[in-house]
């Protein structure tokens, strides 16, 4: 029954012993360069959070929060800058998380309109975020904003470039808002930030000035096969649990297992989630073995989308399989299904995700942000 997962769900409480069990297996190094203490392995990452998410989805999730900010690093942040940061991030003794999303902009990143002013030394970051994940335990955020103009190679203005700035908890200018009372995810809070002319010093901005959106979406690319992973781990789950029920349910003087009906959704949810895994362990190796950005995109995104809709879909069919049980709270089955949905969500709705492989297929085509996201 995994009682430990069904309270860090139902208390919606942040599951300190949780993290405090990660960073003493020393799993938040696993994805990062071998000279920080990690393996440089994503097939490793993929396997832990595929495991502890077959259990419990808020544990899987903090590796994964984790997780983000180090992609992050590895995407746009220079030598001096990883070396200060990924240390701390790989033994658990930083927490960190990652602002993005604003409440008229999620998916249209461009459209973001918290802005960051270049004054002597820094810039001033004002604006508000929405959904900042971990945002009331983090050490730091990384914050996107906007530069209101930015100038190409021959000094030219052109429109605002964005940018990660590494914004400390406690900076004055910074209000973390009330969490969001969540359907799934419980573990983990989500917070609107609120930023008034917060101060960064030039050396906490990241990437280069012309690069700075597309080294956002390579943060992403990098982190979208976690999540698919989670994805794997979550169906799995929902499989062991249905074996378990079904094996003990009787119905018309017989364990419903015996029922071809429901044996067939077991085949069908099984066979989705091999799928699954083999799609998301095929990329995580493909990300070991440095492919392509271009690639890595169209795969990420693949895995992202296919997995965490079979997820979706598994864990459904599981609800199913418990009746009214499946219902209730007593048993552990409509967690997996309220936490799938999240999936679904997060990192890149499902729907970009195939724009990005449709994209990478027929040519991209243009989408205009709306006017009122334009500074
Ligand atoms: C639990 C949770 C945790 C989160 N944590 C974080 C976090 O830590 N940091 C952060 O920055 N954000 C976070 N988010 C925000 C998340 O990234 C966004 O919710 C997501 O990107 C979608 O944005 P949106 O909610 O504004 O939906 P919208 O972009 O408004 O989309 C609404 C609907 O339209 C669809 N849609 C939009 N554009 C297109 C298109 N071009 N083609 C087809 N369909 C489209 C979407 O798929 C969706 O179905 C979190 C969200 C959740 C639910």
């Amino acid at each position: 029954m995994s009682p430990r997962a069904n309270d860090i769900d139902r208390l919606a409480k942040y599951p300190e012993d949780m993290f405090a069990l990660l960073r003493e297996l020393g799993l938040f190094a696993l994805p990062l360069p071998e000279n920080y203490g990690g393996s440089a392995s994503t097939v490793s990452a993929c396997l832990a959070v595929e495991e502890l998410g077959r259990v419990c989805y808020n544990t899987a999730y903090l590796l994964a929060v984790q997780w983000t900010p180090f992609s992050v690093i590895d995407a746009s942040a220079t030598q001096a800058q990883k070396d200060e940061w990924l240390p701390d991030l790989a033994s658990g003794k930083c927490r960190a998380s990652i602002s993005v999303t604003e409440a008229q902009s999620g998916s249209d990143v461009r459209g973001i309109q918290t802005t960051a002013k270049p004054v002597p030394g820094g810039y001033l970051i004002s604006g508000a975020k929405v959904w900042c994940t971990g945002a009331a335990v983090s050490d730091y955020i990384f914050v996107a904003a906007k530069t209101a103009v930015d100038y190409d190679y021959q000094n030219q203005e052109k429109p605002g470039e964005i940018h990660f700035y590494k914004i400390d908890s406690s900076s004055k200018g910074l209000t973390i808002g009330r969490a969001e009372d969540k359907m799934g995810a419980r573990g983990i809070s989500s917070h609107p930030l609120y930023l008034d002319q917060v101060f960064v010093p030039e050396e906490h901005r990241l990437g280069a000035h012309a690069d700075g959106f597309k080294r956002v979406m390579q943060a992403f690319n990098l982190a979208r096969p976690i999540h698919a992973a989670r994805g794997v781990g979550l169906a799995q789950g929902a499989i062991d649990h249905s074996i378990e029920f079904i094996q003990q349910r009787r119905a018309f003087g017989q364990t419903v297992d015996s029922f071809q009906g429901i044996r067939w959704i077991i085949a069908d949810m099984s066979m989705q989630t091999e799928a699954a895994r083999s799609l998301v362990y095929r990329v995580a190796q493909m990300m070991d073995d440095h492919q392509s950005q271009t690639e890595l995109a169209r795969m990420a995104a693949t895995a992202k989308c296919f997995a965490t809709d079979v997820a979706m879909k598994v864990s459904t069919d599981a609800v199913q399989l418990f009746g009214s049980s499946g219902i209730s709270a007593d048993f552990p089955i409509n967690r997996y299904m309220r936490d799938a949905k999240v999936l679904q969500i997060i990192e890149g709705t499902n729907q970009i995700q195939r724009n990005i492989v449709s994209d990478a297929l027929l040519g991209r085509v243009a989408r205009q942000p709306s006017k009122k996201n334009i500074i």
